[in-house]
């Protein structure tokens, strides 16, 4: 069978299974099997693939199948600017998580040298961004998970920012070094009995750590405030992405803490995603 066909004959495969982008899928499952560009595999369309090969391709589409993101079978995702390591044991960075990137690098315009604080930093790619982006900032991430500092640790040196990147396992309430100009966080938003009607990719194959907010959501979100409070220097800024549906929860919690509402950003679908605020 040749590269072309068996693309093909994968993305009916998923096709059948109501796999949504299942041409795309397939291709990118073929780059991965033969380690080509999409470049080299529409240049050589009738190369003929060998026994192995075909074994390796037909078992990724197989767990796509079964609806395991293509991130997780390929280990990498592009986000932002750069393109991230990504194991099962990490969220997959989603891309209306760049507002947040947007937004402190809008803050940041004038800035030559800050301390960023990363609360739940996962693999890397708020903190990591940021770093990459200002030659001169400095970077503290924190995570409950060994397993997620390790990889943010992977894609710190791929990105050439590791000198500037501190990293430290650790619960959010038991966190109290430094003082930071600028602290950033995604924490877990979604409520617990929410989890199981995400979409079947995310609710089976991404890990529950990373996306369970408790019982309303906001427990997770409720530590980061409070912890931000004491670890964020005065008229420091606080960018926190939040769930579509939490903006005013969230309002009251940073107002109770000290922090001044700048703005509200909306994701690429046009919910509620990110708060911006200011620590009196
Ligand atoms: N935005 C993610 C989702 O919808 C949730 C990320 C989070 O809980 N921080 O799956």
């Amino acid at each position: 069978m040749n590269i072309n066909s068996a693309i093909n004959y994968g993305s009916k495969i998923l096709k059948n299974k109501s796999i949504p982008s299942s041409k795309l899928d397939s291709e990118i499952l073929m780059s991965k099997t033969i380690n080509k560009d999409r470049e080299y595999m529409l240049l050589n369309p009738n190369n003929t693939l060998n026994k192995n090969e075909l074994k390796i391709f037909f078992n990724l589409i197989e767990q796509r199948s079964m609806g395991k993101p293509v991130t997780y079978l390929t280990n990498k995702k592009f986000f932002w600017n750069s393109e991230f390591f990504i194991s099962n044991d990490i969220l997959i960075p989603r891309p209306d998580t760049e507002v947040v990137i947007e937004n402190v690098l809008r803050l940041t315009k004038n800035k030559n040298k800050i301390n960023i604080l990363d609360i739940g930093v996962g693999s890397g790619c708020i903190l990591l961004s940021i770093l990459k982006e200002k030659e001169y900032f400095n970077g503290t991430g924190i995570d409950i998970s060994k397993k997620c500092l390790d990889i943010c640790e992977i894609n710190a040196f791929n990105l050439k920012v590791r000198s500037r990147l501190k990293l430290y396992k650790s619960d959010v309430d038991k966190f109290n070094l430094g003082k930071y100009d600028l602290i950033v966080s995604n924490p877990p938003y979604i409520k617990r009995f929410k989890l199981k009607y995400l979409e079947r990719d995310v609710a089976k194959f991404e890990p529950k750590l990373a996306l369970d907010g408790g019982l309303d959501g906001l427990s997770e979100i409720r530590k980061v405030i409070k912890k931000s409070s004491d670890l964020i220097k005065k008229n420091g800024k606080f960018v926190l992405e939040i769930g579509y549906d939490q903006k005013n929860e969230v309002i009251n919690l940073l107002k109770k803490e000290g922090f001044y509402i700048n703005s509200i950003q909306k994701d690429l679908a046009k919910n509620d995603r990110c708060i911006v605020s200011t620590k009196l």
